[in-house]
């Protein structure tokens, strides 16, 4: 037994967009791939071997159990960062054990650290997190003395791996004095850090925004989601490289499509209304294919009578309410479409393309919730 729809993963368009961020970011800077949200939607099991075989050998996760998912298809020899939550004692501790690194963003979790490092003998690799402006988590200047006191006598049991921070909205130009700030406001923590003699291998701020928007804080380290995915973090930051190039050509190339197979055909004559409730009168003789993707399969419904898909070498439209478990689509126009054809829900065939981006203005949803949005229950598969 199948899933009605699955997911392919392109590696051929990772490779292109691993290679365009390198290009950004410089040699010397370690690229860590942020797969929280299931990989962005890609799926953790599927992306993250097909990132290791692209070179990269660094990831960036929100949790605990992102980073045990991770962990069970890694290849083993990359460095995981958990970014968010590792609360419990087992969770800290798996983490500590398994040198897992992790973002240190108050003084408990600090603590809590250092408790399961003594216990376990074995050294925390953390990365303290500083709030310059974002307020959300970090370490503000009112209670970073004390954990500096706290690192200080417990030197012994801490590797200082990373210093970190991270942008309120790097993507738009209408936050640009605030994103300054943070940027002054880390490199004053840093400063005074380092006059403590605390030293960490990595700093890292940049987001795939401000690689291209804020590229001077790209430092040694940066955590990249959204762009190794084939996407720009929004318009204007797409608009700002196109300008910074000169060329309209783009250098990100989604990996992820989402397919299907038509279900049915049948035709609905003039005079009838077409799914649930009175939102399509067929104004004429009309026929129809019933796609077996729903809403509850992540097809957004807020796309009744907007989405497009793609069978047989056509755009073709969203008729009526999306369903739960269906939608259907108006074909009246290539009656040669079968039941058992292929139905592209984002992705290319032949010279078309439907983009997640236009999927995402028709519905209103951002590329990242959009996509976070496709159930982990779909299958993924990686193409070659
Ligand atoms: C999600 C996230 C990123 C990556 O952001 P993108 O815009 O997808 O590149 C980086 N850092 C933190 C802390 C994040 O939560």
């Amino acid at each position: 037994m199948k899933q009605t729809s699955h997911i392919e993963l392109h590696a051929e368009n990772y490779r292109k967009n691993i290679s365009f961020i390198r290009e950004q970011i410089g040699s010397g800077c370690q690229l860590s791939s942020v797969i929280k949200g299931n990989a962005y939607g890609h799926g953790i099991e599927s992306f993250a071997p097909l990132a290791e075989t692209c070179g990269i050998n660094h990831f960036s996760v929100f949790s605990a159990y992102e980073a045990y998912r991770l962990s069970k298809v890694s290849d083993g020899n990359s460095t995981i960062v958990i970014m968010g939550v590792a609360d419990s004692d087992e969770e800290l501790e798996w983490a500590v054990n398994k040198q897992v690194e992790f973002f240190v963003y108050d003084t408990d979790r600090l603590l809590h650290a250092i408790q399961c490092a003594k216990k376990l003998r074995k050294k925390a690799f953390i990365h303290i997190e500083l709030e310059t402006g974002m307020n959300r988590t970090g370490f503000s200047s009112s209670d970073l003395l004390q954990a500096v006191s706290i690192i200080e006598e417990n030197r012994d049991h801490l590797v200082l791996r990373g210093l970190c921070t991270h942008f309120a909205g790097a993507e738009s130009i209408a936050n640009y004095f605030r994103i300054k700030q943070q940027i002054i406001s880390f490199s004053k923590f840093r400063k005074f850090l380092l006059g403590r003699n605390l030293n960490f291998d990595y700093q890292h701020l940049a987001c795939s925004a401000a690689i291209i928007n804020y590229p001077s804080t790209i430092n040694n380290m940066v955590r990249v989601g959204i762009m190794q995915y084939g996407f720009w973090p929004n318009r204007e930051t797409q608009m700002k490289h196109f300008t910074k190039v000169q060329s309209h050509e783009n250098p990100l190339h989604p990996v992820i499509s989402w397919k299907s197979r038509v279900m049915g055909v049948k035709d609905v004559r003039e005079g009838e209304f077409i799914s649930y409730g009175t939102s399509v009168l067929a104004e004429k003789n009309m026929k129809i294919a019933t796609i077996p993707v729903g809403y509850s399969h992540g097809f957004s419904r807020s796309l009744s009578n907007q989405g497009k898909v793609l069978i047989r070498g056509k755009r073709l439209d969203v008729t009526g309410l999306v369903n739960m478990n269906m939608l259907i689509v108006d074909i009246t126009n290539a009656p040669e479409i079968e039941k058992g054809d292929e139905v592209v829900l984002i992705g290319n065939q032949g010279d078309l393309a439907i983009s997640v981006a236009s999927f995402g203005e028709l519905s209103n949803q951002l590329n990242y919730e959009l996509l976070t949005r496709l159930p982990e229950e779909i299958p993924r598969r990686v193409v070659y």
